[in-house]
């Protein structure tokens, strides 16, 4: 039996992808399935292969297929291709080209006059890099489909009872009941510190980050995917989906150090500061939209110093958190390859070692 704890993203994940491989699987969930407390709530996350790093490119190539095994398993849509764009010299869009052709990834390298004719609802000054691959995935939906179908081919969910302690192969609820397992893994995203566990974890830095949604002055625009980042700032955007409401919208958010927190201290309350930063940055460089947010949400980040992901087994755990605020895109691969370690198909990715 292998019991995973959390059904965010990749517990939900991690639970479809064993319990469809025809092994026993408790999943536990501290809240309910679908909450707002943790790092995967909302009906937007961008799913891009552009990433400076090959190893990301690669493996975003390999999500995109298990995305659509994922949908296909749970006949619910769930990544939307848009294409996407990259922008501002920090994002060095040449660079990324080549990163990209290295790996047989389809891109264009525009100019700024060719880019503004394209998608006049944004302002460029500077090289573009488009890629038609990217795209928007529905991260409700997605633990929904997970939850949902891991039931289905048999998994037992227990939502809404946290788990107090992991000793051997003895997962302690709170209320008392205990769940036997000979594999755990856990999955807890930002309250991963906090459980306690007879391993050493990278350090982990929990923030509190904030998302606003802008409604598009033309409803008939097809936005795709952003990332711009200059010499100071990273900024992202996307469609929203419905978390903007029922006209289109496109989700706009800073992709910084956030604020500092743990997972049962969050506040909650997006920083009035950052929803300045971004109104202003969506008056001046996405005419497109109207720029006063119709909506806004707070989430949480947990970023490993590299910003690698943590997916490695110590004897009968395994640890997965992969955040950073870049792993939704991953969701049904980390699943595969937690429930490759759970099983011991696979050996751990040497860059997702908890000791590197
Ligand atoms: C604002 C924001 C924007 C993002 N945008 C993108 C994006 O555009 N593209 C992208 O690829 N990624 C993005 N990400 C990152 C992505 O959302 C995360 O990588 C992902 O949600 C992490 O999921 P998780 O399952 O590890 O954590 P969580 O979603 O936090 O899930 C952990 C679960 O464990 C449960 N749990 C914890 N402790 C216990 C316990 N003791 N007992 C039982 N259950 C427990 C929690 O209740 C929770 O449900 C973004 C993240 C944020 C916050």
């Amino acid at each position: 039996m292998i019991a995973v704890v959390g059904a965010g993203l990749m517990g939900a994940a991690t639970a479809w992808q064993l319990a469809r491989r025809g092994h026993e699987v408790t999943l536990v969930e501290a809240h309910t399935i679908g909450h707002r407390h943790g790092s995967s709530h909302g009906s937007s996350r961008i799913f891009r292969r552009a990433y400076a790093d090959p190893l990301y490119v690669g493996l975003a190539g390999r999500a995109y297929e298990e995305w659509r095994e994922l949908e296909r398993d749970s006949a619910t849509p769930l990544l939307r291709t848009t294409g996407g764009l990259d922008l501002g010299e920090g994002r060095d869009p040449e660079a990324l080209a080549g990163i990209l052709g290295a790996a047989g990834v389809p891109y264009e390298l525009l100019g700024a006059q060719a880019a503004s004719e394209r998608w006049p609802f944004v302002r460029f000054d500077g090289p573009v890099l488009y890629h038609p691959g990217a795209g928007v995935v529905d991260a409700d939906a997605t633990v929904a489909a997970c939850v949902r179908r891991a039931r289905e081919l048999g998994a037992q969910v227990l939502a809404g009872v946290r788990v107090v302690g992991v000793e051997g192969g003895r997962v302690r609820l709170a209320d008392g009941r205990e769940v036997v397992a000979e594999t755990v893994v856990v999955a807890a995203g930002a309250w991963l510190p906090d459980l306690g566990l007879s391993v050493v974890l990278p350090e982990l830095r929990v923030t509190q980050q904030q998302v606003f949604h802008f409604r598009q002055r033309r409803p008939d625009d097809e936005w795709p995917v952003l990332v711009a980042k200059d010499a100071n700032t990273q900024v992202y955007g996307l469609p929203s989906g419905s978390d903007g409401g029922a006209a289109p919208a496109m989700k706009v958010a800073e992709h910084d150090r956030g604020t500092p927190t743990s997972a049962d201290t969050r506040s909650g309350i997006p920083d009035p500061g950052s929803r300045t930063r971004v109104t202003a940055l969506v008056e001046e460089r996405l005419p497109g939209l109207e720029p006063a947010p119709v909506a806004e949400a707070t989430c949480l980040y947990t970023t490993t110093p590299d910003e690698d992901f943590v997916l490695d087994r110590h004897g009968f755990l395994v640890i997965v958190s992969p955040c950073s605020g870049h792993g939704a895109k991953f969701t049904p691969l980390i699943g595969a390859m937690a429930a490759d370690l759970a099983t011991g198909e696979a050996e751990p990715h040497p860059r997702f070692r908890l000791r590197r």
